[in-house]
């Protein structure tokens, strides 16, 4: 694709600043310039007049609908499609779409999830025009429809989505990163904006296989499945070359992000068989948000364009590699200066260590709460499964910034490693080699040169969550500074003794060294820090005293909000877990069971046969009793899951005592099953068994 062709594509779907320069009166795009870039209120007139214009871009384009499309609380988007078309005073068909249909929509959305938010009697939810994130258009065989990307929200006001509370977290932090500017003489910046990178992993598998398989059909991820003979011992699958069905796949994809402004950078292939990555262009985060959200959707849709399934599930296959989603973060002021980025002058320099150890005491005051906003049923099986970041949080920040830290906080300005003191009274920076910050794979949170990258995400989720967490947290570390150094007498001063407090008291957070290894876990307990292994465990941290103070006084969520997403979690956590269950009840007892007996009794007449012409057949007979022996013990164990999905559902309702019992007792009985069903498949004939096997899986593309 030539330069000219590709940029003729990127964005041809977007209704974005350039197409509204062109087709709005130069009043109105001023008017809506300052509504996204600096929040003012959008009036009734300006709406009208966007939205007359947004109807003809769509309609030039060939859309007759359009929806507001949002992102409830059950992780994905959702969209409802209204007709452009109306009647005119004689019955004449006309086009319309009014301001207040643009800024406004009232879905009867009672069917999504909101934790008791919002009762039925008043189901109706509101989504409101999220300006700040360009509307699109939608393709696919049906044609296109405009899609406005909105927030969510119940008649009282309360966050029913994921983009509200980020969209607060935005301003939150903004507003506390303004103050700790303007105490390094920064009288002009008014607001910060997040930046966010969101690398995504994928696997895609043949559709036909896939159809055979009913665990990845309900569930997502196989319940079943001996280890084939090779997987990715040999390395050789990491950045090799593409096949061409997924080369042709990822030309698709890249065509149809690139049309609706996602912009899709680096693709490659993963440490998995059948495992893949796309990483994008860092954008703004409520943007970056939404883009990842239709890139989610575009790899389904695409997939299937080419005899595929994509499955963004964190752990399709055991014993392979899981996807992840690695969620880089950093600020950054409209001129485009990162504050995260080791500056040139010495103010530049205490203000980047200010901000470094802010976050290192946002990260270490509320681990848990971080470790909580990456946690799904899918997660579970990766994280500390020695292939994803431990379920323990720390910080990697590279040996020349640890180095830098120490010589803070030990107060040895004059020894610093990497130069004198300057004038602030805080060390030098030298110039960081920033690629040296960056290889260490197995932290969850790592300093990689001017961003931190979050390596916990799951690959399914929202990166709503996790980025509201983040900014939350950094906002409030924000506050508590900033509101001491604005008192202080002595600033530079101040400044070095805040330094050097928050290293000592945090430094415990930061952890260089290898984060698979055993020894860190005995590390991590000696130094205090949380481990928690589940994520039904993790969601107690949302509504811990703390983080509710913290979100209320940001004004991210309210104790309610809070409470509802919890409870939500937890139903999500158990409706995933007893789903698998009785995928794999149905499974075993359909199809494997049958099978098992049908390659037993294949095997008892071979033996007669055999028998009967007068010879001994010894091989076989020890086959039928280690096939007899794991048919019963796959038996006994499937009904030991009959018998804990029975009781799981009597305890309907308590959803903290329902997540827990179906942790501890169907996920237990599901490995048990496996362990005898996977023991089976290594005996029964290939012929004889009923559904495709890891082999036919991971090597089906
Ligand atoms: P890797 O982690 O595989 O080495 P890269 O370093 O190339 O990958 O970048 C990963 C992601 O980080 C990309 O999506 C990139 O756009 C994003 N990124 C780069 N700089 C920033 C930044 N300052 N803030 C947020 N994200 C960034
Ligand atoms: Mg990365």
């Amino acid at each position: 694709m030539s330069d000219c062709k590709l940029q003729e594509i990127y964005g041809s779907h977007v209704f974005n600043e350039s197409v509204m320069r062109e087709r709005l009166p130069k009043e109105t795009f001023r008017e809506l310039k300052k509504t996204i870039d600096k929040g003012a209120p959008l009036s009734p007139q300006v709406a009208e007049v966007v939205a007359n214009a947004m109807k003809n871009w769509a309609i030039e384009h060939g859309a007759t609908h359009y929806t507001h499309w949002f992102q409830p609380l059950n992780g994905f988007t959702a969209e409802k499609h209204d007709s452009f078309l109306d009647l005119g005073e004689g019955g004449q068909v006309i086009t319309a779409f009014s301001g207040r249909a643009l800024i406004k929509g009232e879905p009867d959305a009672s069917s999504f999830p909101s934790g008791g938010l919002r009762a039925t009697f008043e189901a109706r939810g509101y989504t409101a025009w999220d300006c700040t994130s360009s509307a699109f258009l939608k393709e696919d065989s049906s044609g296109l429809t405009l899609c406005i990307p909105t927030a969510f929200c119940s008649y009282n006001g309360e966050a029913l989505d994921k983009k509200t509370p980020l969209l607060r977290s935005v301003e939150a932090l903004s507003k506390q990163a303004v103050r700790i500017l303007r105490l390094f003489g920064d009288e002009t910046t008014d607001r910060i904006q997040v930046s966010c990178g969101a690398e995504q992993e994928y696997f895609l598998v043949d559709k036909k296989m896939w159809k055979q398989r009913p665990d990845l059909v309900f569930t997502g991820r196989t319940l079943l499945g001996a280890k084939p003979p090779k997987t990715q011992e040999m390395d050789d699958h990491y950045f090799g070359t593409l096949k061409e069905r997924v080369s042709a796949y990822m030309k698709e994809l890249d065509t149809a992000l690139w049309k609706v402004g996602v912009p899709s950078k680096t693709k490659h292939n993963e440490a998995a068989p059948a495992q893949h990555e796309l990483a994008p262009i860092f954008e703004t985060v409520n943007i970056a948000c939404d883009h990842n959200q239709i890139t989610m959707e575009l790899m389904k849709k695409i997939a299937d364009h080419h005899g595929m399934v994509c499955l963004l599930h964190e752990k399709p296959f055991a014993g392979l590699n899981g996807s992840g989603k690695h969620n880089n973060w950093s600020m950054t002021t409209p001129e485009g200066v990162n504050l995260l980025n080791p500056g040139k002058t010495p103010g530049e320099n205490a203000q980047f260590l200010l901000v470094l150890c802010a976050i290192i005491s946002a990260i270490d005051d509320h681990a848990a709460l971080v470790r909580a906003s990456a946690a799904n049923a899918g997660n579970d099986h990766r994280l500390g499964a020695l292939e994803a970041p431990p379920a323990i949080i720390s910080i990697y920040l590279g040996d020349e910034l640890t180095d830098i830290l120490e010589q803070i906080e030990k107060g040895k300005e004059h020894s610093a490693k990497f130069g004198g003191v300057l004038d602030t009274g805080v060390p030098s920076l030298p110039n960081l080699s920033l690629d040296s910050t960056d290889r260490n794979r197995t932290s969850p949170f790592a300093f990689s040169g001017n961003k931190f990258e979050f390596r916990m995400v799951p690959s399914s989720a929202s990166i709503a969550g996790p980025n509201t967490v983040l900014n939350t947290i950094v906002a409030d570390s924000f506050c508590k500074i900033a509101d001491r150094l604005e008192q202080a007498k002595d600033f530079k001063k101040e400044l070095h003794t805040l330094l050097a407090e928050i290293i000592k008291k945090h430094k415990r957070i930061i952890f260089n060294g290898n984060g698979y290894g055993e020894e860190w876990i005995n590390e991590a307990k000696r130094r205090g820090l949380p481990n928690i292994n589940n994520s039904v465990d993790s969601y107690a941290a949302f509504i811990a005293p703390e983080s509710i103070e913290m979100f209320e006084k940001h004004h991210v969520y309210t104790e309610t909000e809070l409470r509802a997403r919890y409870e939500i979690k937890l139903e999500k956590y158990t409706k995933i877990v007893s789903i698998e269950a009785h995928t794999l009840l149905q499974m075993v007892n359909r199809q494997i069971m049958p099978a098992c007996l049908g390659f037993a009794d294949k095997t008892a007449k071979a033996i007669l046969h055999i028998k009967e012409a007068g010879c001994d057949i010894l091989p076989a007979e020890e086959t039928l009793r280690k096939l007899t022996n794991n048919i019963t013990l796959l038996h006994k164990a499937t009904k030991k899951l009959e018998h804990a999905v029975e009781k799981s559902e009597r305890l309907d309702g308590d959803h903290i005592a329902q997540a827990k019992y179906v942790r501890d007792s169907l996920a237990t009985a599901m490995d048990e099953i496996r362990k005898y069903a996977d023991e089976l498949e290594t005996i029964v004939g290939k012929e004889d068994w009923p559904i495709p096997t890891y082999d036919d899986l991971i090597y089906s593309v």
